[in-house]
């Protein structure tokens, strides 16, 4: 089977994070992945939901927005605000993103804190909620990292390294990493989100006007945890790297 762009069936795209491009924000990341590039950039406030002083919920929160901007798309594509409402699909996206961290932060040691996760797409060519997370761990891991610096905390609140990718069934065979093209044509659309320990933290998979079988569930599985373990090595050679030079000095 041949992939429109010569990658392999297990090859994610290039990955690349462009470190602190919004200098106001405590940690931002400009993630790509081939062509699809988003912006991540965490901020932190220094309080929480009223649900949880309502619930007397300890620790803090995160919580994340996603959107697309209007010039991402290769036709224009109109921000929310001038529909009035957040449409459904950046509704779902922004949930699964704020999910995916909020498993590896945590949340006690965080304090009485709100960390925002804001996602905003500047290219889109498929997969912007699996860069988006990938990218925000990142984002999310410097902000952790910010807090201790500064002695707000003692550690870096942040257990682990989180990244996604997706995956799909093209003519019959699974591959990963779908852009904008693979991503309209297969037929199934296969989304994993998983720590640096190999741990799922979700797994969505739908048969788009088709089904799929147990074998191609995990032949997709096993392609999309060997992409997650490349984009989590692509992160750790950005960490390892800020650690020797942070990005703000
Ligand atoms: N897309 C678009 N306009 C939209 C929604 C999606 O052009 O309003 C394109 C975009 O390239 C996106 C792809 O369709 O990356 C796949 O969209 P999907 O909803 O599957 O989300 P994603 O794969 O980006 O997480």
């Amino acid at each position: 089977m041949q992939r429109a762009d010569g990658r392999a069936a297990d090859q994610v795209r290039d990955v690349s994070f462009e470190l602190n491009i919004a200098p106001h924000a405590s940690g931002s990341v400009l993630v790509a992945m081939g062509n699809t590039r988003v912006i991540c950039g965490v901020m932190i406030e220094e309080v929480v939901p009223r649900w949880m002083k309502e619930q007397n919920v300890t620790g803090g929160w995160l919580t994340s927005e996603y959107s697309m901007l209007p010039y991402s798309t290769t036709t224009r594509k109109p921000r929310d605000i001038m529909k009035g409402r957040l449409d459904g699909r950046s509704t779902e996206i922004q949930r699964l993103i704020g999910r995916s961290l909020r498993a590896v932060v945590d949340l006690e040691k965080l304090g009485p804190r709100t960390m925002w996760v804001d996602c905003d797409v500047l290219q889109a060519d498929g997969g912007t909620r699996t860069a988006a997370i990938t990218g925000a761990s990142l984002a999310v891991t410097i902000a952790c990292r910010k807090l201790a610096k500064e002695k707000k905390l003692d550690a870096p609140p942040i257990k682990k390294l989180v990244a996604a990718v997706s995956a799909g069934i093209l003519d019959g065979n699974a591959i990963v990493d779908l852009n904008y093209e693979e991503d309209k044509a297969v037929t199934v659309d296969f989304n994993l989100v998983a720590t640096e320990d190999g741990d799922f933290v979700e797994v969505q998979g739908s048969g788009e006007e088709a089904v799929f079988a147990q074998s191609q569930l995990d032949e997709m599985l096993v392609l999309a945890r060997k992409g997650i373990a490349d984009l989590i090595s692509a992160q750790r050679a950005v960490l390892a790297r800020i650690m020797v030079s942070p990005p703000e000095s």
